[in-house]
């Protein structure tokens, strides 16, 4: 663990619920420039930071070298001068996603699988994030809200797979949650549930017993699809939460995204693979990023993809190695680019 400048920081990092840990959350340019010891960037980092604030936890603070402005966990949620350039072909909904929607909240793309906009909030902000622009104040909000879209997933026995997403639905209380997964787990022709997210590598203190008896007592097989993009990420509080998860039998797979300045090396991505099984997650998916404007500066080329999955082949063992993947409008499934 490094140490943050401030050392309230850090012992707080430590502490307190889940709960505790959003509200601390650093939610500035101003509060991050302190607690890591980092130098004001000027106009354009301001402005890019007024098109999407800052959310950083501290446990996530604790991971990241004060002082390094190259910090592959820093760059991920270092608002950059370079976001307010975006090319053409970056944009708002680089996934057509606003023509996937099927229902408030849920979107299908592809057969057998609906995926559920369960909130708008997450435990950081990703500079590169696809949904930035996402209107999530279309999403339902309480039960009452979901309803409809539930009655229509029970009545559609197309589908066999159920996907918490958003946004963050860990960043859902535990007894919300519940009741939501509830009411999917007794839907008889839903044989999975998945989780999209980050928050048990935000804030590990989100395992809760809560919410690993939900994992456990489901009827459906429960999947945590969590999201890492460098073995610095999963320090040792890390591995326990993931361990948790683990020993309730849920599956435990990770999706990175190719980020230039982050990961688009061998060795970053070797050591995420190999880290990642040491914490007993298998390496899903590699996400080749979407055009989303603002996120321009963190592409890599695919030609330059291929070449380092390639490598990766070469060097570890065939489950270690993730598929390389695009998500392309229109297309059945994601496109395998490797
Ligand atoms: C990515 C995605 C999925 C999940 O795809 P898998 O290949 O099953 O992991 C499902 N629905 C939507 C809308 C997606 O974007
Ligand atoms: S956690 Fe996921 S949805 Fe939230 S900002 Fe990051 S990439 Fe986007």
């Amino acid at each position: 663990m490094t140490i943050l400048a401030n050392k309230t920081d850090l012992v707080r990092a430590g502490s307190g619920t889940w709960q505790d840990q959003m509200k601390w959350a650093i939610r500035d340019l101003r509060g991050l420039r302190d607690v890591l010891g980092l130098a004001d960037e000027g106009e354009l980092q301001h402005a890019a930071e007024a098109e999407f604030p800052v959310f950083a936890p501290l446990p996530y603070l604790t991971r990241i070298t004060p002082g390094d402005s190259q910090d592959p966990l820093l760059r991920q949620l270092w608002p950059s001068g370079s976001e307010m350039e975006s090319p053409s072909h970056f944009s708002t909904d680089p996934l057509g996603e606003s023509d996937a929607t099927k229902s408030s909240g849920m979107l299908q793309k592809y057969q057998g699988r609906v995926l559920l906009v369960t909130t708008g909030a997450c435990a950081i902000h990703c500079r590169y994030c696809f949904r930035r622009h996402f209107p999530y104040e279309q999403s339902p909000k309480s039960m009452a809200q979901w309803e409809p879209t539930l009655t229509q997933i029970a009545a559609d026995d197309s589908i066999d797979e159920v996907i918490l997403s958003g946004g963050d639905p860990l960043t859902i209380v535990d007894h919300s949650l519940s009741r939501l997964i509830a009411r999917i787990d007794e839907m008889a022709h839903i044989k999975r549930i998945r989780f999209h997210t980050r928050l048990p590598i935000m804030i590990p203190q989100r395992v809760t017993d809560a919410f690993l008896e939900i994992l456990a007592n489901a009827r459906c097989q429960m999947i945590v699809v969590i999201h890492a993009n460098h073995a610095n990420e999963l320090d040792l509080s890390v591995e326990q939460a993931l361990s948790k998860i683990a020993n309730s039998g849920a599956m435990l797979l990770n999706q990175a995204v190719l980020l230039r300045g982050v990961n688009d090396s061998l060795e970053s991505l070797k050591n995420l693979s190999q880290r990642l099984l040491r914490c007993r997650v298998l390496p899903y998916y590699l996400h080749q990023l979407d055009p989303v404007s603002g996120a321009a500066h963190f592409e890599v080329d695919v030609k330059q993809g291929l070449q380092l999955v390639t490598e990766l082949r070469s060097c570890l063992p065939g489950y270690a190695v993730p598929r390389y993947v695009q998500e392309l409008r229109g297309e059945p499934n994601k496109t395998v680019l490797a």
